[in-house]
Parts: C-alpha cells; structure tokens; sequence
C-alpha cells in the first residue's frame, strides 16, 4: 500500500453539491476569492514582486553570438539571473529572490518528482526596432499560470505580481542578453514554472512549492522552409480528452505526447497534429495551436477556422487569442473567423473540393507557421503555399503581430519593459 499521506480528515466541502457540477471552474473561482481575502487579512501572505530581493552574480557568463550558436549545443542557455519565490502553506508567499542563475535544491521525495505537480509558461521579450525591449501580452501568460496552477492544486496568486516579476527579471538581464545593438528580430525565451516542492510521499496536495522564472535561448521554429509537415496522430493515442486537463500548461500533458512525436520525426515530419475522438477532430499540432482556412461549400465564404475552448481539450494560446482577435478586426467582410469543432475529414473533403487555401501552427515557439501538408492514415492532404514562406493570410497575420511585438506598431500589447543599465 502507499503511504498514507495525511492523518487529517477531509473537512466537508464549502458549497456542498455544487462540486460536481463544475470542479475546474469553481476551484478557480474560489483561490480567486482567496486571494481577495488574503489582501484584506495579509497572512498567509500573498505574492509581493515590490519585496524583491537582488542579489547579483558574480561571475557572470559570456553571451552567445547568436541564437543560433547558443542553441547549437544540448542545454539551453539562460541569462545571469533567475527569480525564485518560495511558498508554505502555514505563511504563504515568501520574500521573491532575483538570484544567479544555477541548480535547485530538491528532496527525492519532492511533490513534483512523483505527482507531476508543475505547471509552466512560455513567453518571449523582443528587442524592438526603436530600441525599446517588449513583452507581449504577458498578463495572459501570468493568467493562464494561475490556471494551471489552481487545476494540479498548486498555490494561487495575483497575476500581476507574476507579470512584474517577469519584467523585473528582464529589467535586469535584458541591457546584456538582448543588447540594443541585437540583430533584428531578437529574442529571449521566458519560462516562468511552478513546482510542487514538499518532500513527503503520498497523493496530496503539496504544502510547500516553488515557483521560478528564468529567461534564455529558445532556436527560431517559425521559418521551416517549405512549411512544416504534420502527422495526424496514432489510432491509439490522445493528447488530451474531455474533463482532462488539457486547457492547462501542466507537465504532465508533454511527456506522454513524446512518443508519438519522435515516431512521426522519425518519418519525415515536424510534427504530430493531434486528432481525438472517433469523429477525428483537429485540435493542436505538436504544442501549438492549429488554423485551417478554407472556403466555405455552401457560401463560398473564405473562414479562418481553429478548435474552441468551451471543452477545455485545447490551451487557449495567446497567439491563437491575437490571431483570432486581429483577423476579426482587420480581415472582417473578407473572412470569417469560425472557433468550432472540425474534422480531418473536413479537411481531406475541402482537400478533394479544391476548397483548402491555407494551414497554420501559432504558438509562442513556432510563432506563425506554415503548413505545407498533413499526413492522415497513408494519404496526403497537401496545403497551397502562395510561396516557401507560406500562405498570403499565415503571413499577413504573422507580420501585424510581428510588428507589434518589435514595436513597428505601437499597440496596446506590447508592454515595453523598463531597463536597469
Ligand atoms: C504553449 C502551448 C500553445 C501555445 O500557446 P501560446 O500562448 O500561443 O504560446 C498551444 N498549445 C499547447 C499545447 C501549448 O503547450
């Protein structure tokens, strides 16, 4: 048998019979509720990135040439610095820590190393043409943390002090790491994590986590010339599933997924484009988002069409957010933007019709790429590339959020990042 975990008992729910209704939407709802009680009683305490500590290194370590060199080798290389913050149940937030950058400390027994108690993100800050340093949309990111965090029962914060702490690490290791002098269209990748630290075995809750942010290279996988090309996922197998925890970026939604990934690299492809159901729907390719456009067979009507959130299956991506925000507002009467559910059978019938005009992957790493073809049970569903680049829309999308992210367009999304020189 395990070991028994705790010896408390299970006090009886707050909202008795409403659990089973909606468990993700209402634990949501509730650390909510408790971050606004800890800001009127202040203990436990709350995240505070005001009480960060600096405590600067003192050997620090040369800069790559390039993103390319600095990728070249098998570990990925951070910046001088990283944020910790560490969390008790008993007292809540600690004191955060701008720190050097190096190993953490962890007991084998540790929470995350048996229960897969982590949730991550992914952002980048750009070195913009004015100069200026911008994150995009980092408040989604600091949200969808928190997210995350609340569905594997690691503690809740106030977004904002996540996104400040974000800008905080980038203040200081952002003058070095992405210089003004960087090549155009330069970027740092920022992975703010949260881990379940508390050394005792048992399925529970962790008392104890930790959360990190550290900033580094990232290789540019959004220029695959020719496109990428896609792997409909094996029979057997899917990312995620209704009632699971898909919507969330926790660990435990990557490892199992590897699998497929290496067997299609293995024949020739960038990646799995994962299907679930016996319908086969689309929903994400590799650990991006999925756009298909096609013309409409009833109206003729070019759409924009990407798998909806409602069933929590997909990660609300803020690309997949910015995309379907911009093409709303900027390809309106020209095309319609459609959240649904859709099949690769769709697909292959727009595909027989000559109705398929355009595929796209978005996400933070593989920004806005081009599909060229997906490959589903021995047939070949090739994408029309208006060039090697990619599609007219792919591009046209990727070049109005480019500019916004190194400030070719001032746009309310773009957080421009106060430096210490
Ligand atoms: C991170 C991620 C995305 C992309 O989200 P962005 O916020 O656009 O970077 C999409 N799907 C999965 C499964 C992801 O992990």
């Amino acid at each position: 048998m395990a070991p028994s975990a705790t010896t408390e008992t299970p006090k009886p729910a707050e909202h008795k019979g409403e659990q089973d209704v909606d468990l993700t939407a209402q634990a949501i709802e509730h650390k909510l509720s408790d971050i606004a009680k800890l800001k009127q009683n202040g203990s436990p305490k709350e995240l505070d990135a005001s009480k960060l500590t600096y405590e600067y290194t003192k050997s620090p370590r040369p800069v790559p040439a390039s993103i390319e060199a600095a990728c070249a080798g098998a570990e990925t290389i951070c910046t001088d610095h990283m944020i910790t913050v560490a969390w008790d149940a008993e007292t809540g937030w600690a004191t955060p820590e701008l720190r050097p950058y190096g190993p953490l400390s962890l007991m084998p027994t540790a929470s995350v190393l048996h229960y897969a108690t982590e949730c991550f993100e992914g952002l980048k800050v750009y070195r913009g043409v004015d100069g200026r340093l911008r994150l995009f949309r980092p408040y989604c990111n600091a949200q969808r943390m928190l997210t995350s965090a609340i569905r594997i029962s690691l503690p809740a914060f106030e977004p904002k002090e996540l996104e400040k702490l974000i800008v905080a690490l980038m203040s200081v290791d952002g003058p070095k790491w992405l210089p003004r002098d960087a090549p155009p269209n330069s970027y740092l990748y920022l992975r703010p994590t949260m881990i379940g630290t508390q050394a005792q075995l048992g399925v529970q809750a962790p008392k104890q986590a930790l959360l990190f942010i550290t900033a580094g290279y990232l290789p540019r996988l959004d220029s695959v010339v020719g496109g990428m090309r896609l792997h409909t996922s094996p029979e057997d197998m899917v990312r995620a599933w209704v009632g699971g925890f898909g919507f969330a970026k926790v660990g435990a939604n990557y490892g199992p997924s590897l699998q497929a990934t290496l067997e299609a690299k293995s024949r020739g492809f960038h990646q799995v484009l994962w299907l679930y159901g016996s319908e086969g729907y689309c929903t994400e390719a590799g650990a991006s988002n999925f756009f298909v456009m096609l013309k409409s067979r009833e109206t003729g009507q070019l759409q924009l069409i990407t798998a909806p959130l409602d069933d929590r299956l997909i990660l609300d991506g803020v690309t997949r957010r910015s995309i379907v925000q911009l093409a709303r507002e900027r390809l309106a009467g020209e095309v319609e933007v459609v959240e649904r559910r859709y099949t690769i059978a769709e697909v292959i019938e727009a595909h027989a019709e000559g109705r398929l005009v355009e595929a796209f992957a978005a996400g933070t790493a593989y920004f806005v790429a081009p599909v060229s073809l997906v490959h589903h049970r021995g047939q070949d569903i090739p994408f029309p590339m208006e060039s090697a680049a990619g599609g007219k829309y792919a591009l046209q999308i990727k070049s109005w959020i480019s500019d916004i992210m190194y400030g070719r367009e001032d746009h309310a999304w773009g957080l421009v990042v106060p430096e210490k020189e």
